[in-house]
C-alpha cells in the first residue's frame, strides 16, 4: 500500500488507490490537516488546503455520483 508524505508535517499517510491515478481529499491524522491532492503512480504531484466544508461539499457530490450509479437509467 503506498504511502505519501503529508505536506504539511511530513507524515506518511497511507492511501487507498483504486487507480494508479487519484485526485481527492486527503487527511493527515497526525496533524489533522486536510488536502485536496493528486497522486499519480504512488507519487504526490500537487496539492492544496482543503476546508472541511470543501470536504463535504466533495462527500455529497460523491454520494451523488454513487447514487446514479446504483439508479438505473430511466429513458
Ligand atoms: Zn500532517
Amino acid at each position: 500500500m503506498p504511502t505519501i508524505a503529508c505536506p504539511q508535517c511530513g507524515q506518511e499517510v497511507r492511501v487507498f488507490l483504486i487507480e494508479s491515478r487519484y485526485e481527492g481529499p486527503l487527511r493527515c491524522a497526525q496533524c489533522k490537516g486536510l488536502f485536496r491532492v493528486t497522486i499519480e503512480g504512488s507519487k504526490l504531484k500537487e496539492w492544496q488546503p482543503m476546508t472541511e466544508e470543501e470536504l463535504k461539499a466533495a462527500q455529497e457530490v460523491e454520494a451523488l455520483k454513487a447514487k446514479f450509479r446504483r439508479t438505473p437509467k430511466e429513458d
